[in-house]
């Protein structure tokens, strides 16, 4: 706020907001309430919640059911309240190269529906409105006539938070796709665009892993790497969108070409493909392994299990190199705990080891004491949670705005 000029209006709907904010959040977590005992838990005057309360249910976001127990000192029986949780739906969507995941919450994230389907070919502009069409198709099957209050979508990508826009996602070829745009055009409703590991970040933080620690960094892993931030349980996006984005940190004496242009960033030995790579070099020097010539990182994890040593110590390089990814997350951001997410987590048994070693090696003492490091809880769910859990965090900044300034 700019100082200057009149502020007593502006201060009058604030203090609406965050009265409003609160009694809503009381209802949410208190279960079944009165409204006398609203009045004790927010402090406010009893008018003052009963005029909120009937907003909120003209709203449709609280309910009555009926009378409570009769008081100790007799009288009537209060009437109770409670959060209405199919007041507005939350539509997550989580665009895999191969596979979208659409998942359809309640006003309290729980999963209604979910639809799972082969990511269209053709232009992004053509996955996004079978997205928004599978979404409504979804809908109308579960809750005939809800609505939707926001959606959340979530890319293998780079993308820009503030502007609703995929940067780049390689595996899907988009560049500068206007993700939230074209939703909003057809869903008529505010979108809102993450990246994989923002979303997994927060999904694990909620439901996983995480156990809500507030201060959380979950680096992930797959065909690339990149870190989701958490700052007090939301997502610390910067000004461009990007914040995160570890995996194209430039490694000084490394010249490998990177998908996003550059030369030498840590995801080119830190990811899936770099396990490959190691591997086929060290068989290309004369190394006897039992790979043959076409192998994924699946299949270097799996050898490296039966004892072949070429596999365990491409294994054993990614997984320090995540360690060293690791300490930067830890030195940068210092959270309560530390995530290993994405698909390489599937084989976490193989990497933490190492992960874990080179994570407190390099890592500044200070930083890296009272970091717990563990390994993604929701696997493959990850994402399509966060997407619906963001989609939720989001339609809720309204109440929750004025808690933030
Ligand atoms: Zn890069």
């Amino acid at each position: 706020m700019d100082g200057a000029g009149p502020r007593r209006g502006a201060d009058h709907t604030v203090m609406r907001e965050v009265n409003r904010s609160l009694v809503l959040t009381v209802v949410r977590e208190g279960g079944r309430v009165s409204r006398a005992s609203l009045a004790r838990a927010t402090t406010l005057a009893k008018p003052t919640v009963s005029a909120i309360v009937d907003e909120l249910i003209a709203d449709g976001l609280v309910r009555e059911v009926g009378p409570g127990v009769t008081a100790v000192s007799g009288g009537r029986p209060p009437i109770l309240l409670e959060f209405n949780a199919s007041s507005h739906l939350v539509v997550g969507a989580h665009i895999g190269a191969r596979r979208t995941t659409v998942a359809v919450g309640d006003a309290n994230g729980h999963e209604v529906a979910r639809r799972e389907f082969d990511t269209a070919d053709g232009e992004p502009e053509a996955v996004l409105r079978e997205v928004a069409a599978q979404a409504t198709l979804a809908v109308g099957a579960t809750v005939p006539g809800g609505r939707i209050a926001a959606v959340g979508v979530v890319l293998p990508g780079l993308t820009d938070f503030h502007r609703g826009v995929c940067l780049l996602a390689p595996n899907l070829g988009w560049y500068d796709v206007p993700v939230a745009e074209v939703l909003t055009a057809v869903l008529d409703v505010p979108v809102y665009v993450h990246n994989a590991g923002q979303a997994a970040a927060v999904a694990e933080n909620l439901e996983g892993v995480g156990d809500k620690v507030g201060d959380l960094a979950l680096l992930y892993v797959g065909t690339g790497l990149s870190a989701g931030v958490l700052s007090a349980g939301r997502v610390f996006h910067g000004t461009g969108g990007t914040a995160g984005e570890i995996g194209h940190c430039r490694m000084p004496g490394n010249a490998e070409q990177c998908n996003c242009g550059n030369v030498g960033c840590l995801e080119t030995v830190a990811s899936g493909p770099a396990m490959v790579r190691f591997a086929r070099e060290a068989i290309a020097a004369g190394r006897v392994s039992a790979l043959g010539d076409g192998f994924d990182a699946r299949a270097v994890a799996a050898a490296a299990r039966s004892g072949d040593a070429v596999a365990a110590e491409a294994v054993a390089e990614v997984g320090g190199n995540l360690g060293l990814a690791a300490s930067w997350v830890i030195n940068a951001y210092n959270p309560a705990m530390l995530v290993l997410g994405g698909g390489l987590a599937a084989i976490s048994d193989l990497l933490l080891p190492h992960l874990r070693d080179a994570a407190t090696e390099y890592a500044l003492g200070a930083a890296r004491r009272g970091v717990e490091i563990q390994v993604s809880k929701l696997g493959r769910d990850a994402e399509v949670r966060g997407a619906v859990l963001l989609a939720l965090q989001h339609s809720e900044t309204y109440y929750r705005v004025v808690f933030r300034a």
